[in-house]
């Protein structure tokens, strides 16, 4: 009678877990018509930030880029780019014709003292590696190249499109002293400290280098996506649509416009219990909130919060691991390697588990129950991005129901569809196979077979730097010569 007892247990703790996968894949689950009302949404936040300052929790925020560059660009610029996990430092030699004729990348982890320490810190740490780089990118020669490009990778309020201040850090940082500074003049600072005589011509966040990258090589590009630790998205507006700001007159008529999409909020979100404690737990409560479902910083930590979930209610983990309750333990990319564990024993999930959550000896079906909530936190972020991408595509008339929404007359919808490029970086969606594939799956499925095959996604790697470097050389006032 023991033993039967014990087995009916044990099958009621299984059970358990069973029904608690059941619930998260139901409360995060994005059916089509979902992701619908998401696109929708997006479009009418996008339309109420640009109406009116605070309209909406999209800021939608000018860049002061009127013009991406074309491919004539020439001489040797370099870019600087602080944004999540890495900061990065890159010098490219422009040769006019699209053509790139050489590119330098140095990639570094910021240290994570640095990320809360002050901005002199941070910014020292900076420019001495570029100075260092500058060195070894040039040899003993004289420096070229003294235009600068400064990507910089969280919510800034431009009033140029070289300066501007912080409005807000994102991202697990937090450098009181620098919001609401302008972050160029911190940057002109330490170049200055370190005895580097150069000019940022350019501020520009990391979306906006990856649309100026795409453009480079494509100008249907209207759009660029960044999905790395952070996401974010902007795109080429109409000046006059930009109605906060009356009488807007840029040289081209239009301007990129920076949504900050990571704060979108939408209550069509398909938001779980452990969205609501991440949130309320993370450094910034209340913000981020498009960005804490989708972006590579929290991923990971969703998936251990399920885990920790399911082992203090049945024991099929074994006895609860305290690890389990330390946030941020289960990274995005060892959740992503337990994810794609090919293995048919899958020994990866059995390594991961022990090696940063100490769960040992977990049985075959855990294993697969651990994959499975890596694939529905890791489905919902996708579909959601592409939700997001096509509210954009939305808004600017370029998701086949222009003639249906407002109304105009049309003739047949695919006569009218113009080619689409959308730009994506990130090392998100760069190194997450499965990740891409619910994307891309997902933007299609959207926007129905007879418009999906207008609107391409494309890769633009190092896009936020070379982008940058590429924006700098446009606003260089430098004259050619001088600079190659
Ligand atoms: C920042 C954006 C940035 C994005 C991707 C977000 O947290 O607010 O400015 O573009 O991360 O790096």
């Amino acid at each position: 009678a023991v033993m039967v007892g014990r087995r009916v247990k044990s099958r009621r703790r299984w059970w358990n877990v069973v029904r608690a996968l059941d619930e998260f894949e139901e409360a995060a689950s994005t059916p089509v018509g979902r992701l619908r009302q998401v696109v929708d949404a997006m479009a009418v936040e996008m339309h109420a930030g640009l109406a009116s300052e605070g309209g909406s929790k999209l800021k939608m925020l000018l860049t002061y880029v009127d013009n991406l560059p074309d491919g004539s660009e020439n001489g040797t610029y370099y870019a600087l780019h602080i944004g999540g996990t890495n900061f990065r430092l890159l010098r490219i030699q422009l040769g006019g014709q699209r053509s790139i004729l050489g590119h330098d990348v140095e990639r570094k982890p910021i240290p994570q003292h640095l990320m809360t320490s002050t901005s002199e810190e941070l910014f020292d740490f900076i420019t001495v590696s570029l100075k260092e780089f500058i060195e070894t990118t040039n040899g003993a020669n004289q420096i070229r190249g003294k235009d600068l490009g400064f990507t910089f990778s969280f919510p800034v309020k431009q009033t140029s499109l070289s300066s501007g201040t912080l409005i807000k850090w994102t991202k697990g940082f937090s450098i009181d002293d620098m919001v609401e500074k302008d972050v160029v003049e911190c940057l002109q600072k330490a170049l200055c400290r370190t005895g580097l005589d150069m000019n940022v011509a350019a501020l520009v966040n990391d979306s906006v280098g990856t649309l100026a990258l795409g453009h480079f090589y494509d100008k249907d590009t209207v759009a660029a996506v960044v999905i790395g630790t952070g996401t974010n998205a902007c795109y080429l507006e109409r000046a006059d649509a930009v109605i906060k700001c009356q009488g807007l007159l840029t040289s081209s008529g239009g301007m990129v416009i920076n949504m900050e999409w990571g704060n979108f909020w939408s209550s069509h979100l398909p938001r779980t219990s452990y969205d609501i404690d991440l949130d309320a737990e993370s450094q910034n409560p209340n913000d981020q909130g498009f960005e804490k479902m989708i972006s590579g910083m929290y991923l990971g930590d969703i998936v251990r919060r399920v885990i920790h979930k399911m082992s203090l209610e049945s024991d099929v983990f074994g006895p609860v691991s305290s690890n389990l309750s330390a946030r941020f333990v289960l990274s995005t990319p060892l959740m992503a390697a337990m994810h794609e564990d090919h293995t048919p024993n899958l020994t990866e999930v059995a390594k991961i588990l022990e090696e940063t959550l100490n769960i040992k000896d977990v049985p075959l079906k855990v294993r697969k129950l651990v994959v499975k909530i890596c694939d529905v936190v890791t489905r919902r972020a996708a579909r959601l991005a592409a939700a997001g991408i096509v509210g954009i595509l939305k808004k600017i008339g370029r998701d086949g129901t222009a003639g249906i929404t407002s109304g105009r007359v049309k003739s047949g919808k695919s006569g009218k569809m113009r080619r689409t490029v959308v730009a994506i970086e990130g090392g998100l969606y760069l190194s997450y196979t499965i990740f891409q594939e619910y994307l891309n799956e997902a933007v299609s499925e959207i926007l129905g077979e007879e418009i999906a095959p207008f609107v391409t996604l494309k890769i633009m790697e190092d896009g936020s730097g070379i982008g940058s470097a590429m924006l700098a050389a446009s606003n260089s006032n430098q004259n050619v010569d001088t600079n190659t």
